[in-house]
């Protein structure tokens, strides 16, 4: 930059993926104010499974997913549901949904997914050094568990598609499954291990970013974003109900909440959110040696320093419905099919929102018709696992450096851009 003063940038949203777009815009020399309405952590990025997530490569639609459409809309319990009353609003996106899942749409997002995934702990480890990520990211494998043959039979497109990709992964029988730890042993039939898939407690994890952010000189302000002054097509300053911050570049990374803020600039992408539950146990009788994905029930049990987080499924019904925590029992129960002996005393039920496009992709690039806006949300079931490659991928947009990889499958205008009103 060469102006006397350092530019000014703003972003919105103080989750993972917008703490991570400000470190690399503050570390390019900017004054950065990161403004989110809640606490570190109070979205998704602090109330997810907490696993770097770098051997999933695949769309949440597959070829077959319009199978799963009756189950979705007839069972409240499915691991994918829609609420009856959401249907109108989310048909478009559902149908959107459905069309991702042809095979040769899975293939282009999987080579996208993919391209982002494999750098995503080399970004990770750039944006929090060692001294910032002890204590907080714990590094191991984990695991895919598969309770049957027909589970795991079902999961072979899956699998194919990984190891096409080149994911790093190892297939295991039961013997192999139990010889990765000796609590395994009878639980499942088959395995998927991921030898390098660090996780962490998100909550730690935004609280840690958020420290390192003002160590380096970055601002936090707790604020809702009300608005937008614009000049031609730029925007120069974003409004909260106490404050005008000048900005001479803008970062929407709001999660599920940013097409509020693109609508004000009248445009929006098809994001909606594919809604969450979890439930901590401080102290649940399973001591797991590291986090276990349940593929018969879609979830993770994760073991963190306060004790197991189980998270998943995914619930299609808006920003406004209130939870629905039956389903976050059902994890409960889950659990105990695998491990009876877990203890749930003390649990605490939590509901959060994936920020999701239909297309299973994130946006990650300039606004339409904004030349100092940038997009950075989207990210779906795997934004704690990008969050910090895509920060990179802003920082060096904003920057006009070569980005990392090319962001093109990522483009905001890859959708017909939906006007405002
Ligand atoms: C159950 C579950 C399990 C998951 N497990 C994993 C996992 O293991 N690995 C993985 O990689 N991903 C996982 N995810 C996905 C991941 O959590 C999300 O993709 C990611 O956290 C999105 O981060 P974000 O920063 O975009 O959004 P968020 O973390 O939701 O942050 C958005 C922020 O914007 C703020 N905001 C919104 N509007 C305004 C406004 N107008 N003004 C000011 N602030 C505003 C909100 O307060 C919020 O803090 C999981 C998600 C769920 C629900």
């Amino acid at each position: 930059m060469s102006s006397a003063h350092p530019a000014r940038a703003v972003v919105i949203g103080g989750g993972t993926v917008g703490l991570c777009c400000a470190m690399h815009l503050l570390r390019r020399g900017y004054e950065v104010t990161v403004m989110d309405r809640g606490a570190p952590g109070n979205g998704a990025s602090g109330h997810n499974a907490g696993l770097f997530s770098v051997g999933n490569c695949l769309p949440t639609s597959t070829p077959g997913v319009i199978r799963s459409v009756p189950r979705m809309l007839t069972d409240p319990h499915s691991p994918l549901a829609i609420r009856w009353r959401y249907l109108p609003r989310m048909l478009p996106w559902l149908l959107r949904f459905i069309a991702s899942g042809r095979p040769a749409q899975v293939e282009r997002a999987s080579v996208a997914i993919a391209g982002l995934v494999k750098q995503a702990l080399r970004a990770w480890e750039e944006v929090l050094p060692p001294g910032a990520s002890e204590g907080v990211v714990i590094n191991g494998g984990h695991l895919l568990g598969y309770g049957t043959d027909a589970v795991f039979a079902k999961a072979a497109f899956a699998i194919e598609t990984r190891q096409r990709r080149g994911i790093d992964m190892r297939i295991l029988d039961a013997e192999g499954v139990a010889g990765l730890a000796p609590i395994l042993e009878g639980r499942f039939r088959h395995g998927v291990y991921i030898p390098r898939g660090p996780w962490a407690d998100p909550r730690l994890l935004c609280a840690a970013l958020t420290d390192l952010l003002v160590s380096e000189g970055g601002r936090r302000l707790s604020a809702e974003v009300t608005g937008f002054a614009q000049s031609d097509d730029r925007v120069t300053v974003v409004e909260t109900a106490d404050e005008k911050v000048a900005a001479d570049v803008v970062v929407i990374a709001a999660g599920a909440w940013s097409k509020h803020l693109t609508r004000m600039l009248g445009f929006a992408t098809p994001l909606d959110t594919e809604r969450g539950y979890g439930v901590d146990l401080p102290d649940p009788g399973v001591d797991l040696p590291f986090p276990i994905i349940s593929m018969d029930y879609h979830f993770a049990m994760t073991p963190l320093p306060g004790g197991l987080r189980l998270a998943g499924t995914d619930e299609l019904a808006g920003l406004e419905a209130p939870p629905d925590f039956r389903r976050a029992d059902r994890l409960v129960d889950a659990t105990r099919l695998v491990f009876p002996e877990l203890r749930t005393h003390g649990a605490e039920r939590w509901m959060s929102y994936r920020p999701s496009h239909p297309d299973s992709l994130p946006v990650i690039g300039r606004a339409p018709r904004h030349t100092n806006v940038y997009l950075a949300y989207g990210h779906g079931h795997i934004g704690f696992t990008l969050a910090a490659i895509t920060g990179e991928i802003v920082g060096q947009l904003v920057s006009n450096e070569d980005p990392a990889l090319d962001p093109a499958p990522f483009r905001p205008t890859r959708f017909r851009i939906l006007e405002r009103g």
